[in-house]
């Protein structure tokens, strides 16, 4: 049993105020194997202080020293790679061999991808607009809430470029997933990262996170959550002015033209899909195709699920493992129930548990087909293994599908040509878009467009999020 009593605050471990733990269940075993403190308000205050209390001096150090530090805890974050995938993988579900490329792998990146930006960003001179001088300076103090599915990488998201921006800051990883940023608190205790600019409080959503985004003393939110949980955070933060960050859920569309290969964008699609079981913002969920040839797309969509494994997630061999959560379970086998109900053609998996699973959240993966893009399992997000096959009549008509979405987060195109895919990618409303395969980049700006958020994660983009701009008048 891992037991962390701790939080840490202000450069060191200190007692929770209280005696609440949340306890952290292998979603493969139902074990419980660790538990951390479920801190207080008072716990928040303090954190919060703590940040405020450091944001003068670390804003005022020059930002190649920051960004020196940001590269001791890229290095720091790569020796300890193995040990992050397999706790990532224990207390979230993903399978080993994904987990190391992603869960351990991407936020090491992320990380060392803000030495090159920080390096970028110190040696750029101010603009000159007229008789002005624009500058930009860190914004302050931040609260981080961050989920449980890619949950390093969320954090480090925000915390690398805020360390080179010259913001302090605290973090409030999900309660399913919270051992990763110990982890990362322990590398910048060993680092060196001087006392308060990082500062770590585990805790419910609902109580201490609530009071770590109405402190008056934070200057901005950055959430990355739930739509509601975002909302949420944006009516907390608005009376006291704070810029809000959020990156929350999608509903995402692989649209799939009449001229595309389908060979190859099936299988793909399945595989992208599916990566973490469905637990991706980004999910390509909805698989907009040619009506000709949704029976084609159906018999390559079931081949290319079927050959995807699933099972103990501390084995190298397995692609799929458990939902994150029992009540990831139950929600997504309710959509697949609801599904059916609306009369979606189920062609793979089901709502009933896989065989031979009678521990861990394990659902089955699931392809629905002949769905209408108006049915609930196509609206709203389900965060599964549960794919929406939906013909289209025309290739307007498929973009015409994609766009009728409450969100904006991603999407893809298939197309014979790259400008073909291209022009159908410049009519999507979303923040990104794979064109014919094109892959996840750490370094392009990462948001949404409508209910998926505001503002934008990675790359420079993602540090101008933690600036304010200043104009400075020069005399004539
Ligand atoms: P969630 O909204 O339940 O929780 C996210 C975080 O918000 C947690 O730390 C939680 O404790 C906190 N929280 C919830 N209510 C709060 C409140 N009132 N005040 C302060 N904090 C609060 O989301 P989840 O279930 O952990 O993650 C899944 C969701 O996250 C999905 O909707 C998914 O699409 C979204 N997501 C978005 C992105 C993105 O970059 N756009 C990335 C990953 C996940």
């Amino acid at each position: 049993m891992r037991v962390h009593s701790d939080l840490y605050i202000g450069g060191q471990w200190v007692a929770a105020t209280g005696t609440d733990v949340i306890e952290v269940v292998n979603p493969s075993t139902e074990e419980v194997f660790a538990s951390v403190p479920a801190a207080s308000k008072d716990d928040a205050d303090a954190a919060v202080a703590a940040a405020r209390g450091a944001f003068e001096s670390w804003s005022q150090l020059s930002i190649d020293e920051r960004t020196d530090y940001v590269e001791k805890i890229a290095a720091a974050m790569a020796e300890r790679s193995e040990e992050i995938a397999a706790l990532v993988s224990a207390e979230q579900g993903m399978p080993i061999a994904n987990a190391r490329r992603v869960q351990a792998g991407l936020p090491t990146m992320v990380m060392q991808s803000y030495v090159g930006i920080g390096r970028e960003y110190a040696a750029a001179e101010p603009e000159r607009v007229g008789n002005s001088m624009v500058v930009e300076e860190p914004i302050g103090v931040c609260t981080f809430i961050t989920p449980w599915n890619y949950p390093l990488h969320q954090i480090v998201g925000k915390v690398a470029p805020a360390l080179v921006a010259g913001c302090t800051m605290i973090v409030k990883p999900s309660s399913e997933t919270p051992l990763n940023a110990f982890v990362l608190a322990e590398i910048m205790h060993e680092v060196g990262v001087p006392a308060g600019v990082f500062n770590l409080v585990t805790g419910a959503g609902r109580t201490v996170g609530e009071a770590l985004c109405v402190h008056p003393d934070v200057d901005m939110i950055s959430i990355t959550g739930s739509t509601e949980a975002g909302a949420r955070i944006a009516e907390l933060g608005a009376p006291t002015v704070k810029r809000i960050c959020q990156e929350l859920g999608g509903k995402s569309a692989n649209v799939i033209l009449e001229s595309a290969d389908i060979s190859k964008a099936v299988p793909a699609g399945i595989t992208g899909m599916m990566l973490n079981c469905g637990q991706t913002c980004t999910a390509l969920t909805r698989m907009i195709v040619p009506r000709s040839r949704q029976d084609e797309v159906v018999d390559l969509a079931v081949e290319a699920l079927n050959s995807l494994s699933m099972g103990d997630p501390t084995s190298d061999e397995h692609f799929l493992g458990p939902m994150v959560s029992a009540s990831q379970k139950t929600t997504v086998q309710d959509y697949i129930r609801t599904g059916i109900d609306e009369g979606a053609r189920l062609v793979a998996g089901g709502p009933d548990d896989p065989e031979g699973y009678d521990v861990g959240f394990y659902v089955q993966p699931t392809i629905f087909a002949d769905v209408d893009n108006s049915m609930v399992i196509a609206q709203e997000e389900i965060f599964g293994p549960v794919l929406c096959i939906i013909p289209a009549d025309s290739d307007d008509d498929a973009i015409a599908i994609a766009n009728d979405s409450p969100f904006g987060l991603s999407g893809a195109v298939w197309a014979d040509t790259d400008d073909n895919a291209i022009a159908a990618a410049r009519r999507l409303r979303t923040g990104q878009v794979m064109v014919n395969g094109g892959r996840f980049n750490p370094l392009a700006p990462f948001g949404g467009y409508k209910a998926s958020g505001n503002g934008r994660e990675l790359g420079r983009a993602g540090l101008d999020e933690f600036l304010e701009t200043k104009a400075i008048q020069l005399p004539a």
